[in-house]
């Protein structure tokens, strides 16, 4: 099974590649000093993973070769207004196709569109623009839910530290030998390791963790939450490339209310240091929170751009039992669809992920989403043992092989191709 496409490197200059897929060309970080034009590459999130035997990657290729062509056409169908619009509307989405930049009261409007029509137009809209600038591409990582211990106390998480849900810590053998399999069994190229806040995994073992599962050549996220700037710069050092940690909410007072103990502005300082050292950055927000507006969600995603976010990652609020916004309404399909399409038409070049909790949101989500503009998925790839007890939010979770089985097919019958997205 395999989830990349390999590229052939074309040239390299300084620390960038470019790698051929097909014809296709994409910029890609590379720090490897072994790597010549030439030469048959993996690369992930816009960074060159690992080099692979030519005759490997033609034997794999082969097999792409007429598929990537076909599902590239099924693409080209699904990137096209299949809606009509009149008004605003149509005049707001005319300036998008022209490339104009749109201002913030047409953002707002945007976000605010009610109709089912008025909604499809917006996502048809921005699902063109991410055919123009990504091509077919799509990301698909794994992650590992590693333990669901937390010191903090976050008002709408399950694992916060006041609810009694039964703990867990996989050992470092257990998360290496998790992530050996997604990696070698599975043919995942990129892992998200994640857990709670979770401080008795100190430097030592998670230098470690770090060191043996770069060894299986995977770009290595770290989704660990607030950690010392320390720690995260000796991991970057050991090898982890890619940080996932967002800020949840732009408005400070939602912040403050929602998460005890800790601040915005501290936490924005670690993603900001996070991107200084060179990490790959997915960062985001909830959508859903008590008291937030539409201007909110624009200042999040604005907040999201100027991180410099490599990625996107945002999802509904799922009210978690046990947690204090419990009784919160489930975060609105409609919302975080629209806030996909307005993050594309606002950051064209975007990397938009579907989150696991926008596909809790319905069989149809992880579709509706990626039709919307998005362009990355995550599988869940946490030992059977462990998977039902990381209760972030009620999910229901789908045993690994399947799960990406489904998720295949899915990405064939829209045309999407496991290639990277590049720089
Ligand atoms: N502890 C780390 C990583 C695990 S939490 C951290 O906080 O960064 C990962 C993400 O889960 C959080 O960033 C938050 O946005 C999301 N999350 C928490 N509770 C949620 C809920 N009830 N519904 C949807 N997403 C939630
Ligand atoms: Fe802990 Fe992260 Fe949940 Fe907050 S969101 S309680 S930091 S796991």
């Amino acid at each position: 099974m395999c989830y990349a496409i390999p590229g052939r490197v074309v040239s390299i200059k300084g620390q960038i590649a470019v790698v051929d897929y097909f014809g296709e060309q994409r910029t890609v970080l590379n720090d490897n000093d072994d790597i010549q034009p030439g030469d048959y590459v993996y690369a992930q999130g816009g960074i060159l993973i690992n080099k692979i035997a030519e005759k490997d990657a033609r034997e794999i290729l082969g097999f792409w070769k007429e598929k990537f062509f076909e599902l590239k056409k099924i693409d080209a169908q699904y990137s096209k207004l299949h809606t009509s619009g009149e008004g605003e509307l149509l005049r707001i989405l005319q300036r998008v196709n022209v490339k104009q930049k749109l201002n913030n009261e047409e953002f707002i409007y945007l976000l605010n569109l009610q109709t089912k029509e008025e909604q499809s137009l917006l996502f048809e809209t921005a699902n063109v623009v991410r055919q123009k600038e990504h091509d077919n591409a799509c990301c698909v990582h794994g992650i590992i839910e590693f333990s669901n211990y937390c010191r903090c106390d976050c008002f709408y998480c399950g694992l916060r530290k006041s609810t009694s849900q039964k703990r867990y810590r996989m050992t470092p053998e257990e998360i290496i030998s998790a992530a050996t399999y997604a990696v070698n069994e599975l043919g995942f190229k990129a892992l998200v390791l994640q857990s709670g806040e979770d401080e008795w995994y100190d430097e030592e073992k998670l230098v470690t963790l770090v060191k043996e599962i770069r060894k299986l050549n995977v770009l290595i996220f770290l989704s660990i939450g607030e950690r010392s700037k320390a720690l995260y710069k000796k991991l970057y050092e050991t090898g982890a490339r890619a940080v996932l940690l967002r800020f949840e909410t732009s408005n400070k007072e939602i912040f403050q209310n929602l998460r005890p103990g800790t601040n915005l502005e501290q936490r924005l300082d670690l993603i900001r240091y996070a991107k200084e050292l060179g990490y790959i950055v997915a960062t985001g927000f909830l959508i859903g929170l008590p008291g937030e507006t539409e201007e909110d969600i624009l200042n999040n995603i604005m907040l999201t751009k100027s991180l410099g976010a490599d990625m996107y990652s945002f999802g509904p609020l799922i009210p978690a039992a046990g947690t204090p916004l419990e009784k919160e309404p489930l975060g609105e399909k409609s919302a975080v669809l629209k806030t996909i399409a307005v993050t594309r038409l606002l950051d064209r070049k975007a990397k938009i992920l579907v989150t696991t909790a926008l596909e809790t949101l319905g069989d149809n989500a992880k579709k509706e989403g990626l039709l919307a503009g998005a362009n990355s998925l995550m599988i869940n790839v946490t030992p059977p043992t462990y998977r039902d007890l990381y209760i972030i939010y009620p999910k229901h979770g789908k045993e690994v092989k399947k799960a990406i089985q489904e998720t295949i097919d899915l990405l064939y019958s829209l045309g999407r191709a496991p290639t990277d997205l590049g720089l």
